[in-house]
This record gives structure tokens, C-alpha cells and sequence, in this order.
């Protein structure tokens, strides 16, 4: 019989490591089997990923997390969605919310109807009917309603944190369940001569750490994946322009938003991701387009609080491996593949690749069927979230820069023209192999930025228009009613925060 793997080494101690090490060591609660974690104090870790989505509380939950106590270590807050600003034209606002919109009647989508409702003079933007994006307006939150005839039960969240924070409170988790933790640099990396198995890793000080299995999260520098085993990498910059960020703290100012703000500047965005203690803010930008020094002026002028940092560059290739598993190592995490935070995706991407290994968790032959199937998984998954990503850029009527010019005229990928065309015709959105992004989430962005189907779905045309316009001008003010009788946000949080924020 093929023996179980014995030793798991985990090469980073960012969020894709610890994450990595803490699911590993929960989910298969390995009796046989040692968990080594390897990160350098000195290398530090990337310190952005603050902002997540729903998927998020799925992997709280499969951990055992207690939500009060993962709120009050990272300095969590809420996110209901995400608003995104100057995006299809300048001037424009709309939310990407968490919930859907409406409800759907007689099996047809909701937004079918809203289209309908238009020809009786309904001017409310989609966003009014999503109970996400109204409560989020209102600075509400309320936690879903288990009961499905509640309102309240449309409800979808995740969280924005601090990610040195996160970080931390994963370690914790993961060394109380047995990993063993050690600080150091790795200098080299040795592979098997007959194999090309990585087998040992050598640290700076002359210690060597063997392993069945590597799991390479080291992030951008992909020490594993990338400089050992030469995985070639796949750029997609030609898509996604973007390749650089700025990112500093600020101050908060006014009350805190429960949700992330996107706003487009000249030659790319800006992030605004609230945590309890400060504000985190971002730049993506492209350096084709936009100078190092002109990037940092832009983000310090959409500051709204005293800056508390000076900006850090964060230099980025969109993309990813053209493998993500190769002989005994699966990269996660940035060492994996990158794509802009635009919709808080990384860290969804890293939680789909950790589970999705557990899902295939081998024994020491470690299969080639399992590396394939795991490789195409990741693959896809990649490629859908690039594909809704790329729509932000590519759906803009902006022509006031360089920047927007090459994003409104560039080629997209084949499998995006597709839902834009079936979408422009009728109103059709689709999630396609299960992929991360349902059908409310690709409708608020194509409507959100001015993608407006030509005719609404022929069964709803035929009904009275009036009717229909009585009928969801009910739901919307049923979501406003709903949103107003909720608490705050801050008044949600305060019961789990600490009594003073660091
Ligand atoms: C600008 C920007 C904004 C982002 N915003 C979001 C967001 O809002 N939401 C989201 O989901 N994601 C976001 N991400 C992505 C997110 O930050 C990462 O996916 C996440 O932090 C995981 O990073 P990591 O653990 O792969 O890498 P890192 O945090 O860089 O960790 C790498 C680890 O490897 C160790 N290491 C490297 N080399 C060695 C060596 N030789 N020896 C020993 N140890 C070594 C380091 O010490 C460190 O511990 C963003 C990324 C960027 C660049």
C-alpha cells in the first residue's frame, strides 16, 4: 500500500501560508503527519489583502472561527459590497453589492422586470433593489435572517481586516493545533537528482528542512514554484494594464462605511478599505500611463484623513503560473498568480486552492490525475476572475485619457464577448461552470456601467408595464423600510470591539 504523506512543509507566513496552515491543520487534523511553516522576519510579508468577499466566512466556518473574536483580533469591519466611482463615465456611482436584487418572480429574473418597469418611467438605478447595497448606503448592518421569508435573510457579507492582523491570528490558530513554526531565510532549495521532487530547503543559518510535500507561498518572489522548478509565468497585462500599486493608512474621517470604495482615476483606481483602527488606501495604476511620483500626488490628494505612512510601491504582472502544482509543490497565494484587487479576490483565490487540495488530499504517490485536475481547476478559476475584472476596464465610455482609450478599444477575451453579447441582447446572464461570480454580480456591472440590454426578456414584456412598475417599486421600498430598521454599523461592531484600538 502507498504510504499517507508525513511531512507538509509550508514556505511563507503570509496570509496564503497561514491560511494554508491553518485549514491543513484543522481540516485533516493530521496525527502522522508534521506541519512545517518556514517565513522570514526579515522579508516580511506584502501587507495588503484587507478586503475580502462572502466566500470568506465559508472558510471561517469550516475553521471552527468564532466571529466576535476574529472581528475584534483583526480589526475587522463589515463589507456589504463594493461602490465603484467614475468607472463607466465620470460622474458615475454604483454598488457591487453582495445580495441580489430584487426577487425573482415566476421563474424570471428580477432584473428583467427593472428593465420592463423603465418603459413605465421608473428611473431607480438596479442598486436600490439590492437590500446589500441600500444598507450599505445607510451605514446598516444586520447578520442575515436564517428565515427565508425574512428580508433580512438577502443579506451577504464578508469583511475588511487588517492583514498583518490576519496573519497573526491564523498563526495562533495554527501552532495551538500543532504547526511548527520557524523564522528564518531560505538560500536554496534542493531538488531529488532522479525525481526533480523538491526535498529539503537550506536556511541562511546551515538548518535544512525536508518535506513529501512544499507548499510554495512565498509570494511574488514564487521561490518554489517559479525560481526552482522555472514554471513559466502567463501575462495577461495586455488585459489588465495595471501593474502597480501604492498603498498607505490613513485616518479615519467620518462614519465607517461598510463597504470598499473603487475609484477610477486617470490611469487606473483607487482602493478605500475601511478597517476599526484606519483607513486602508491604494493606487493601481499602470506605469505606461502614469509616472511613479505623479501616482503617489493622485493617492494622497482622494485621501480623506491624515495620511498616516508614507506610500509603498508594489510593483505586479497580471497573471498566474502556467501551473499551479508541479511534481511535489502547489503554490498559493501571490507566488500562484495575481490579479488587481479590483474585486478583493486573492484571498478567495487562495482559500479555493487550499480547498481544493484538500478535496484531492493524496497519499505519497501523489497522482498525476490529481495534479491535472487541480491545475485545471485553478486554471479556470483564474480565468473567470480575470474575465470580470477585465469587463470594468473594457465596459467605459471614458475617453478623457490615454489610459481609458486603450481600455475602451482593447481586445477582450473571447469568453467575455460572449456575455456581453448575450447580455446586450436580452438581458441573459449566466454563471457558467460554477464559476465565483453570479448572475446578480455580473448584472450590477454591466447596468452599472451602461451596458443596457436592447430588450428586456418577451414573456415579461407582454405584462402591463404599470403593473410590473407597482410591483417592484413594492420591493423597493420594502428594502429601504428593512435597511432603516436596522442598527448601525458601528453599532454592530461595538459589540466586539475592543475596548481601545491599537
Ligand atoms: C496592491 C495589492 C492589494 C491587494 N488587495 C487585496 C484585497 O483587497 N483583497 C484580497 O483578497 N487580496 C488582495 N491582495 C492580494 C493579497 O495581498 C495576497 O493574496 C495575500 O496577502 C497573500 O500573500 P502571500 O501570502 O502569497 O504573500 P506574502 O504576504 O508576500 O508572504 C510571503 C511570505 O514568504 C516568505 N518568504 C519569501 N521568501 C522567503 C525566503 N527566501 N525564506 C523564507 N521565507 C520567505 C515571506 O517572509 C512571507 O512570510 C492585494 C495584493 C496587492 C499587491
Amino acid at each position: 500500500m502507498v504510504p499517507p504523506i508525513k511531512e507538509v512543509v509550508i514556505v511563507g507566513g503570509g496570509s496564503a501560508g497561514w491560511m494554508a496552515a491553518a485549514a491543513l491543520s484543522s481540516l485533516l487534523a493530521p496525527k502522522d503527519m508534521s506541519i512545517t511553516l518556514i517565513e522570514s522576519d526579515e522579508i516580511g510579508i506584502i501587507g495588503v489583502g484587507e478586503a475580502t468577499i462572502p466566500d470568506i466566512l465559508n472558510f471561517n466556518q469550516l475553521l471552527g472561527i468564532d466571529e466576535g473574536e476574529f472581528i475584534r483580533e483583526t480589526n475587522a469591519t463589515i463589507k456589504l459590497g463594493i461602490e465603484f466611482i467614475d468607472w463607466g463615465r465620470k460622474g458615475d456611482r454604483y454598488i457591487h453589492p453582495f445580495s441580489s436584487h430584487g426577487v425573482d418572480m415566476n421563474g424570471f429574473d428580477f432584473h428583467q422586470f427593472w428593465l420592463h418597469s423603465r418603459a413605465a418611467g421608473n428611473t431607480h438605478p438596479i442598486d436600490d433593489y439590492s437590500l446589500c447595497a441600500v444598507a450599505a448606503r445607510h451605514g446598516k448592518f444586520v447578520r442575515p435572517d436564517p428565515n427565508p421569508r425574512s428580508i433580512r435573510s438577502h443579506i451577504r457579507y464578508a469583511y475588511h481586516f487588517d492583514a498583518a492582523l490576519y496573519a497573526r491570528y491564523l498563526r495562533a490558530y495554527a501552532e495551538k493545533r500543532g504547526v511548527r513554526r520557524i523564522e528564518g531565510k531560505i538560500e536554496a532549495v534542493i531538488q531529488a537528482p532522479e525525481t526533480g521532487h523538491i526535498s529539503e530547503v537550506r536556511l541562511e543559518n546551515g538548518d535544512t528542512v525536508r518535506g513529501e510535500v512544499f507548499f510554495d507561498c512565498s509570494g511574488f518572489r514564487s521561490l518554489l514554484l517559479g525560481q526552482t522548478l522555472n514554471v513559466p509565468y502567463k501575462d495577461w497585462s495586455h488585459w489588465l494594464p495595471c501593474n502597480s500599486a501604492q498603498a498607505v493608512p490613513s485616518q479615519h474621517s467620518g462614519p465607517l462605511l461598510p463597504y470598499t470604495r473603487a475609484t477610477a482615476k486617470s490611469s487606473g483606481w483607487q482602493w478605500r478599505i475601511p478597517t476599526q483602527a484606519r483607513v486602508g488606501n491604494g493606487h493601481i495604476y499602470s506605469r505606461e500611463f502614469m509616472s511613479d511620483d505623479e501616482a503617489a500626488s493622485v493617492l494622497l490628494a482622494g485621501l480623506e484623513g491624515e495620511a498616516l505612512a508614507s506610500p509603498r510601491v508594489i510593483r505586479f504582472t497580471a497573471g498566474h503560473r502556467q501551473q499551479f502544482w508541479v511534481k511535489n509543490c502547489i503554490a498559493i497565494g501571490l507566488s500562484a498568480g495575481f490579479l488587481e484587487p479590483l474585486e478583493s479576490t486573492s484571498l478567495y483565490l487562495i482559500q479555493e486552492g487550499i480547498s481544493r487540495f484538500i478535496a484531492l488530499f493524496p497519499n505519497a504517490s501523489l497522482p498525476d490525475v490529481f495534479r491535472d485536475e487541480y491545475n485545471r481547476h485553478m486554471q479556470t478559476e483564474f480565468e473567470q476572475v480575470r474575465d470580470f475584472i477585465i469587463l470594468h476596464y473594457s465596459a467605459t465610455e471614458r475617453d478623457d485619457t490615454p489610459f481609458w482609450n486603450y481600455c475602451r478599444t482593447m481586445a477582450i477575451p473571447e469568453s467575455l464577448q460572449h456575455k456581453i453579447a448575450l447580455f446586450r441582447e436580452g438581458g441573459r446572464a449566466f454563471r457558467l461552470n460554477d464559476e465565483l461570480f453570479s448572475r446578480p454580480s455580473w448584472v450590477a456591472v454591466f447596468l452599472g456601467q451602461n451596458i443596457v440590454p436592447k430588450a428586456c426578456d418577451p414573456v415579461v414584456a407582454a405584462l402591463p408595464a404599470q403593473e410590473v412598475l407597482a410591483s417592484v417599486e413594492s420591493m423597493r421600498r420594502a428594502m429601504i423600510e428593512a435597511a432603516r430598521n436596522m442598527p448601525t454599523h458601528e453599532e454592530f461592531l461595538s459589540q466586539f470591539r475592543k475596548t481601545e484600538v491599537a
